[in-house]
């Protein structure tokens, strides 16, 4: 596996340590708040609600019962009375009725009485219904309802008898078309009337249903206002899985959807809820209370919310944490690009400052920033680099004292040899004057040969010393190489003219102008022609060539001679190293000062016996 970078690491840490616990956090308190609504609204308080109004329904039509059964008992007198006294008993009736409190108003849209005929004696429709429609309603209500089926059974069965639910036909004409408007739909009871012959009149009503619409109306409102769930439904259903009455109008007597819920809210014993029905798409919850006892009006009261309304806090906390995990993992991840980039970028700074170094560069400072601890790691390294610096330039300067006394001391040595030879002749030639040695003559002749010999020695030596105590170079002058390297072949030849060399200039290097002090750079290869001719035991050919290689030129110096050997190479360049009796050792040495003043370079590139190559580059112009 590759090494983490330092970002990597920090973002890992950071992420463990800042987004995970946060992620947990926000995880168990969204479960938490899910699980609370689920406990507080959906398990107690929609059944809860559903069972309150179930009992505000059950109420009323028990009040309803309760006025329906003062109507019987005097509906039995007017029964009673004999015929032709009736119709006197009848008005007293209809305003005794009158009288019940919220009867006709609030309980009732019709009551009529018909006798034990089925003949209908009395009717009267409720006060809340269109005063204009009264007498279309007066045509509807039939002379006789000996035929209807309820009629029968009241009088088969005494007791209270449910009609099914809906449009009555007193009521409304036609009822070929399915109305939404609660007030044409109604419960209907009939109820047995005993009078004192043995028989039994019927006593009828239709129980008004806005009322009822009424009351599920203001549970929705109280679902609205304190729970803020804006699109509950509130409904009535019948044992069958008819939608009886419902918050939304189109539902009015279809059944109830989806159907699994229908089946239950048809089947239920006690309050209770569902987990979670789909109508139509939305995921429902429902809470539901039955009401009506188990007589025939039975009914089971429903409240629906969509789970999206009762889980929109917890979802509103979902988004929140979501966007503040993908808010912070932003900032960590920019934090850490930031924190990691504060410290390698010092890092590198160091690792950049080092290999400068290395190369030998000690004019390097690192800028001191990235924290207390980088910081001060900056400031040791720069310390440490300026006493480097102050190391080697002392160093250097020792090294030249002591090269100087060498120097001196080499000097002093080189002169001794050429002198002795002629101070040797000088003694002889005294010594054979005063003897008046007749061959005195021939002495004075070799002493003046001896001495022309040695001060050209003498000069030879003068000059290489000269040159390598860095006479101050003359003037540069701007050269086109190959022009320049022909002419200087051409003068080194002659100057060579008495040895057996042969010296060849190949040049590649074009139109390359180099800028150089052409009689320090004619002594360099003055100097490698004469080690070349000084190794060699026969006839020596030596190549010069020149070619481009980036922004410099090389010039080549190859040479077949026997090669420089191995525990020599390394030495080459150092003053006063040299193989031969009568070598200074400086030759080489002072090539690559001339070279080093100039900007130039000089190595041996490759040896062997029969090709020694060295090279040297010169910066382009
Ligand atoms: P010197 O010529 O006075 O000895 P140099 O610095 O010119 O001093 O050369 C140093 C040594 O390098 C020589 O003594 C010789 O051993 C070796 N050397 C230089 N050039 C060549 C060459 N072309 N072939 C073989 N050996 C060489
Ligand atoms: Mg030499």
């Amino acid at each position: 596996m590759r090494a983490l970078s330092l970002a990597s690491r920090f973002l890992i840490t950071l992420v463990v340590s800042a987004v995970l616990p946060l992620l947990l956090y926000g995880w168990f308190s969204l479960l938490g708040m899910r699980d609370q609504i689920d406990e507080q609204v959906v398990r107690v308080f929609l059944p809860q609600l559903a069972a309150d109004y179930a009992q505000k329904i059950e109420t009323r039509l028990e009040r309803t019962d309760q006025a329906c059964a003062i109507v019987r008992e005097l509906s039995r007198r007017v029964l009673d009375t004999p015929l032709d006294q009736r119709d006197g008993e009848l008005a007293a009736f209809g305003e005794q009725v009158e009288l019940i409190p919220d009867l006709l108003s609030e309980f009732l849209d019709l009551l009529l009485l018909a006798d034990s005929e089925g003949d209908v004696v009395f009717w009267q429709d409720g006060r809340r219904l269109d005063p204009n429609a009264h007498q279309r309603r007066a045509e509807l209500i039939p002379e006789s309802v000996a035929e209807e089926s309820w009629f029968r059974e009241a009088q088969r069965e005494r007791g209270v008898h449910y009609l099914p639910w809906g449009r009555s036909p007193y009521l409304h004409r036609g009822m070929d078309y399915r109305s939404m408007d609660p007030g044409s739909h109604h419960l209907g009871v009939a109820m047995d009337v005993p009078m004192g012959d043995g028989h039994s009149g019927v006593l009828f009503a239709l129980i008004r249903w806005s009322e009822v619409q009424a009351v599920i109306d203001e549970a929705r409102a109280v679902l609205i206002e304190e729970a803020g769930l804006a699109s509950a439904q509130v409904f009535v259903v019948g044992r069958d899985g008819v939608v009886q009455a419902h918050t939304d109008r189109a539902r009015y007597g279809l059944m109830l959807k989806p159907a699994e819920l229908g089946q239950r809210l048809a089947d239920a014993e006690a309050f209770g809820r569902c987990e979670s029905v789909r109508d139509d798409g939305v995921a429902l919850r429902v809470g539901f209370a039955p009401g009506g006892g188990d007589s025939a009006r039975a009914f089971v009261m429903g409240v629906a919310v969509p789970e999206d309304e009762l889980f929109a806090a917890s979802d509103d906390f979902e988004r929140v944490l979501l966007l503040a995990i993908i808010v912070s993992i932003i900032v960590l991840v920019a934090w850490s690009l930031a924190a990691s980039r504060a410290i390698t970028a010092p890092v590198k700074s160091l690792v950049q400052a080092t290999r400068k170094i290395a190369g030998g560069d000690l004019q390097v400072a690192v800028p001191e920033r990235g924290g207390p601890e980088l910081g001060e790691l900056a400031a040791a390294f720069n310390l440490m680099a300026h006493e480097l610096a102050v190391g080697r330039d002392r160093l250097a300067h020792a090294e030249r004292d002591q090269a100087w006394a060498e120097m001196a001391r080499q000097g002093a040595h080189e002169v001794k040899n050429p002198l002795q030879p002629m101070r040797m002749t000088a003694q002889l030639l005294q010594r054979a004057r005063a003897e008046e040695d007749p061959r005195a003559e021939q002495v004075a002749e070799r002493l003046a040969r001896t001495v022309i010999e040695q001060t050209e020695a003498l000069d030879r030596i003068a000059s290489d010393f000269r040159s390598f105590a860095g006479v101050a170079p003359a003037q540069r002058s701007d050269v086109t190489v190959d022009a320049w390297l022909q002419a200087l072949r051409d003068q080194t030849a002659r100057l060579f003219a008495d040895k057996q060399l042969t010296l060849t200039f190949a040049g590649a290097a074009g139109d390359a102008v180099v800028s150089i002090e052409q009689e320090s750079m004619a002594r360099v290869f003055v100097n490698l022609v004469q080690n070349a001719i000084e190794a060699a035991t026969e006839p020596v050919i030596v190549e010069l060539g020149s070619r481009r290689e980036g922004d410099h030129v090389v010039i080549d110096v190859v040479d077949n001679g026997p090669g420089v050997p191995a525990e020599v190479r390394e030495k080459l360049f150092d003053p006063y190293f040299t193989t031969k009796t009568s070598g200074t050792g400086l030759g080489l040495a002072i090539c690559r000062r001339l070279l080093d003043v100039q900007g130039g370079k000089i190595r041996l590139e490759s040896t062997r016996p029969g090709e020694t190559r060295f090279v040297i580059e010169l910066p382009i112009a």
